[in-house]
């Protein structure tokens, strides 16, 4: 068991909705929901049943973690409710992410799709702004996020985007790296 730092309580885990891709990530997701509740740390995510959002939601719930979803009226049933745990309905999806924002203490991207390259870049650019420093770790499992890094490197050769600004996340392979990575980060901060 990864014991948390007290100052990351609540993760939010941004990923994928898609039941169809790679059965290694979903499989991945239910995995990293289950070490949540092992440390102790609660879920917030997009309260979506389906895909790695609702692998991961299950993995903690099923593990006796603590969840919460979030999840726009409009995509109930799109995105299947996980009403097992807590969830909060609201009305948009700007509501959704400023709520996701608020309660939780650090971020970590799974593998997804366009849903989530928005999110990740909205929580990126707010931490380019100094709107917050809240840890942020990407599984990049078998380099599913190489391209999104190799993009952001060429804004920084460009001298679009501040050299060193990929110090903002920890990028690890392995499901297992996630908590410790967090932590670690959560300290330094
Ligand atoms: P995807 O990676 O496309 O499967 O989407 C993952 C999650 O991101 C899904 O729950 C989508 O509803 C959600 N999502 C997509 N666009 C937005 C947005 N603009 N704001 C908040 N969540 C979004």
């Amino acid at each position: 068991m990864v014991a948390a730092s007290r100052r990351v309580d609540s993760v939010c885990v941004y990923c994928g909705s898609s039941n169809t891709t790679d059965p290694d990530y979903i499989a991945a997701a239910g995995a990293f929901g289950r070490q949540l509740a092992a440390a102790g740390v609660r879920l917030v995510y997009g309260g979506g049943g389906v895909g790695l959002m609702g692998a991961t939601a299950r993995g903690c719930h099923d593990e006796g973690g603590r969840v919460l979803g979030v999840m726009p009226e409009f995509l109930r049933s799109r995105e299947i409710l996980y009403d097992d745990v807590e969830t909060v309905v609201v009305r948009s999806m700007h509501e959704r992410k400023m709520l996701m924002f608020e309660q939780s203490d650090a971020f970590v991207v799974l593998p997804g799709g366009i849903g989530t390259l928005e999110e990740i870049v909205e929580l990126l650019s707010w931490r380019r702004l100094d709107l917050h420093r809240k840890p942020i770790v990407f599984l990049n499992q078998k380099g599913f996020w190489d391209p999104f890094f190799a993009l952001v490197e060429h804004t920084v050769e460009q001298k679009l985007t501040p050299a060193g600004f990929s110090g903002a996340w920890t990028a690890v392979d392995r499901v297992e790296d996630i908590l410790p990575a967090l932590t670690r980060m959560a300290e330094a901060a």
